[in-house]
């Protein structure tokens, strides 16, 4: 009997990079899995890639940052699968901007997506969950959610942000058998962060900043939530669990 057996767990942002993996992980554990992301394109690429590999699931289009679409997409698979056990609340954006430049409509772009999402997708699970009477939230945060960087006011703020919110839930939902942890990647080697940075300043962040000297893959930070999710993790909630290499020992 596989750690997730008999399991539903929802993955947002599973469409690529750290979601995909994490939905890969569960996956390979037994759950099924419903895959939920923004892009069609990279949704159907993920779901293609999984159902390939012989695992069990599923896909749901939505904007996290949209409540009509999270209520749309939580309803349906809830009322196809009769529950939601795991989610992996991942969906997430990032940029750098210096701070006296960002554009108001920038700023709240990131709120919406990294914090109001969060807050919505988590929020409509965790009433599922109630019902239930169990199940393991686990927001994605990130070390910038725990110190600050130059150029990432607007990111740091949101995933400050989940970090108090994580705290804030399993405060709240404990007494309902929910858990509720976040987890801290730091330099993470994605599609995003292959969006942000050059190999050149990858290289030369790597002999500065993490004593492991390399950055983390996805499949680092899957390990992690499979670990929160699963029943090892029983007596942890509100946790916010950092994966950075040491670059936090610093
Ligand atoms: P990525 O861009 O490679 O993947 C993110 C996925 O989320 C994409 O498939 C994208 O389409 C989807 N997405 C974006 N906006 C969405 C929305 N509004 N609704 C639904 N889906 C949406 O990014 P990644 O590096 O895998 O990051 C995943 C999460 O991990 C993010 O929350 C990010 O902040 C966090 N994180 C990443 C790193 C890193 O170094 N890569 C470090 C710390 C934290």
């Amino acid at each position: 009997m596989k750690r997730f057996s008999n399991r539903i767990a929802l993955v947002t942002g599973a469409g690529q990079g750290i979601g995909h993996s994490i939905a890969e992980r569960f996956a390979a554990e037994g759950a099924h899995v419903v895959l939920v992301d923004i892009h069609q394109d990279v949704l159907q690429q993920s779901e293609d890639r999984l159902l390939a590999k012989g695992y069990s699931v599923s896909s749901r289009l939505a904007d996290v940052s949209k409540t009509d679409q999270v209520d749309e997409a939580i309803h349906s698979i809830h009322q196809e699968h009769g529950a939601i056990h795991i989610l992996a609340n991942n969906a997430g954006i990032a940029w750098q901007e210096a701070f006296l430049d960002i554009k108001d409509d920038n700023w709240r772009r990131m709120i919406d997506v990294n914090l109001n999402g969060m807050f919505y997708v988590a929020q409509r699970v965790a009433r599922i969950m109630k019902e239930q009477g169990v199940g393991s939230i686990i927001n994605m945060a990130s070390t910038n959610g725990l110190v600050g960087e130059a150029r990432y006011a607007h990111y740091n703020a949101s995933k400050g942000g989940v970090v108090l919110l994580t705290k804030t839930m399993a405060i709240e939902l404990g007494v309902s058998g929910i858990r509720v942890n976040a987890v801290c990647p730091g330099y993470i080697r994605t599609p995003l962060s292959e969006s942000i940075d050059s190999p050149e300043t990858v290289s030369e962040y790597i002999d500065r900043y993490i004593p492991l000297g390399k950055v983390g893959k996805p499949e680092d930070v899957a390990g992690v939530f499979a670990f929160l999710a699963s029943d090892d993790a029983a007596f942890i909630t509100g946790e916010s669990i950092v994966v950075d290499g040491g670059q936090l020992a610093y």
